[in-house]
Formats: structure tokens, sequence, C-alpha cells
């Protein structure tokens, strides 16, 4: 174990009881690590407990029970330095529209106590390409530059750890592109980066390692290129000259879509059969294969599949 452990959760728990006869538990027993320098993705779907984590680490909602342990230090004995080890880039634009980019770094390094000399307010406005609205009034800074002033704001103390919470929804995807090309560019510079996001293709390119939360449960804990190698159900359509005898229960993992006369449509696990057995299956009918099409299963599958019920 030469990486640091920059993420240490065991046990963590969160009920909330609105009162004695209705209560959510947002989080089920929770257990995580993240290495130091990884971009970790969670996910899941509304309600699935992702802010109620963050907000944990941030120390805006008390956990129920568990450890948490930010950085090496625990939240319950040293919940400063857990605070200062992360940088939070909240879900919301909220900025003072008639301030410029610099001076809410430079208030923001204040409210942090970091001395003028220390401060590092023109490279964290490279870093998020804002040099050139430093002094512009923030209410004419678009969508897409706001959040990454955002990002800019949580790198003021020079944290270890960035989490980012659903950073880029609602942002257009020009804008999108280059909210990730700073995030990527902190995490080579040895920022482990932490964030939620709706979009998993947005996962898929941007995590090293992906959390799947659904209902406050961690159902998946993986590498991005396991996750997709592990569930990977893929479709494919047969076009042939005649109905093909199958059901559900022929071939290991097929599930029989559509099949008629002239097309057969099936979706398969890929780490369970190979299609030359399918083909085979097929062709053992005296059965004419005209053509054929697949459709690879991507993160949506995955997530789909594991965040059903
Ligand atoms: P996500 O961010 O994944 O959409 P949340 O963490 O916001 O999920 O919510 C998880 C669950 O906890 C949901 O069922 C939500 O209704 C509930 N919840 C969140 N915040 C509160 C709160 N302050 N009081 C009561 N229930 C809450
Ligand atoms: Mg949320």
């Amino acid at each position: 174990m030469n990486k640091k452990n920059v993420l240490y959760i065991k046990d963590l728990n969160k009920i909330y009881s609105k009162n004695s006869s209705k209560s959510v538990k947002a989080i089920n027993n929770l257990n995580l690590e993240v290495k130091e320098g990884e971009i970790f993705g969670l996910l899941g779907p509304n309600g699935a407990g992702k802010s109620t984590f963050i907000n944990i680490l941030s120390g805006t909602t008390i956990k129920t029970s568990g450890e948490v342990n930010v950085w090496g230090f625990n939240l319950d004995i040293n919940p400063r330095q857990v605070r200062a080890s992360i940088g939070i880039v909240p879900q919301e634009v909220n900025i003072d529209p008639f301030f410029t980019p610099r001076n809410i770094l430079e208030l923001q390094a204040g409210m942090y106590g970091i001395k003028k000399k220390d401060r590092i307010t023109d490279s964290i406005l490279k870093l998020v390409s804002l040099e050139k609205q430093a002094k512009s009034y923030t209410r004419a800074l678009s969508g897409g530059m706001k959040r990454r002033l955002l990002v800019a704001k949580a790198l003021v103390h020079k944290p270890p750890i960035i989490i980012l919470d659903e950073p880029t929804a609602g942002v257009d995807v020009e804008l999108r592109t280059k909210l990730w090309e700073s995030v990527k560019l902190l995490n080579k510079q040895g920022v482990t980066i932490i964030l939620t996001t709706h979009y998993l293709n947005e996962a898929e390119q941007m995590c090293d390692r992906i959390g799947i939360l659904n209902k406050g449960n961690l159902v998946a804990l993986d590498t991005t290129k396991n996750l997709l190698k592990r569930i990977q159900t893929k479709i494919v359509r047969f076009s042939v000259n005649n109905k093909v005898n199958i059901n559900n229960n022929s071939l290991k993992s097929v599930n029989i879509i559509s099949n008629e006369i002239n097309e057969l449509q099936i979706s398969y696990e890929k780490n369970a059969i190979n299609i030359s057995e399918i083909i085979k299956f097929i062709n053992d009918q005296n059965i004419k294969l005209l053509d054929i099409s697949t459709d690879d299963g991507d993160l949506e599958d995955v997530f789909i599949r594991l965040t059903k019920n």
C-alpha cells in the first residue's frame, strides 16, 4: 500500500427522521476507500444518497453512525483538519454577481486566514481559464464560467481533495468539456477528485473508479474498466430466412427480445457466452443468416441493471 488512503469510510449510516413514524435511510452501511490521485465517481439515481454522503464529508450533515476518515483525519476527532483537506464544489451556483472572480477568491482566502503573500489567486484563475475575466463582474460570466469559478473557490486553501457534486448538471456540452479539462488538469497536478454525476458517459470518460449508490446502498464498486467488462449486455439482431426455434433456456444468458420469421433479436452477456455459439445454434437448424447487427452495451446497462428496483 504505497498510495495514501485519501478517503476511508467504514460502516457509515445516515437516517433522516422527520418524525417518529417516517424515517429515511439515506446511507446504509457504506464502506469505501479512495486512493490518492484517483478520479472517483459516485453515481446513482435521484435520492440515492450522493449529496447526503458529500454533505457528511463537508460537515453540513451529521452522520448517524460509522467512521469517516479524510486525508488521515477522523471526522469525529479532527473535523477542522477534515474540512481543511477538502474543497467542495456545490451543485448550486451561489456567487455574488457584483463581485469579480478575483474579489471572490481573495475573500475566500481571507475566510481561510491565508496571508496575502501566500495566496495563489492568479494561478488558480489561470488553471480554470478565467484570467481574462479576473476583473469582470461575475454576473457577466457564462454559466460554465461561473461553475469554473466555483471550482476555483474550492481551490483557494490548496486542499489535496476536491469534491464536486453534480458539477455539470444543466451546463451545456462545450462548457462541460471545459470544466472537465480544468478538473483533469488539477488531477494531473496530484489533486484527488471525487465527483457525482448523472451523465454516465461522462463518468465513463473521467473516472478511474466508480461506485454506484442506490437507495443508500453501494451496489457496485470497481474500476471503470472492470465495471464495463463485468456486466456487458450485448444486443444482437439476426436477419434470418426462417423462424428460429429458440427460448430463454436454449442458451446460457441469452434473452429473447423478439422472434419473427425473418428477424431474431436477443440480448446476451458477453462474459457468459460467445456470439459464435449463438450463430452455431442458428446454423444447426439449417437457417440462413442474412445479416447481423450488434449494439454494444455501455455503463447505462450496468447502471440500469444495478439500480432496478
Ligand atoms: P441524491 O443526492 O443521490 O439525489 P440525497 O442524498 O439528496 O440523494 O437524498 C437521499 C435520500 O435522503 C432521499 O430519499 C431524500 O429524500 C432524503 N433526504 C435528503 N435530505 C434530507 C433531509 N434534509 N431531510 C430528510 N430527508 C432527506
Ligand atoms: Mg444530490
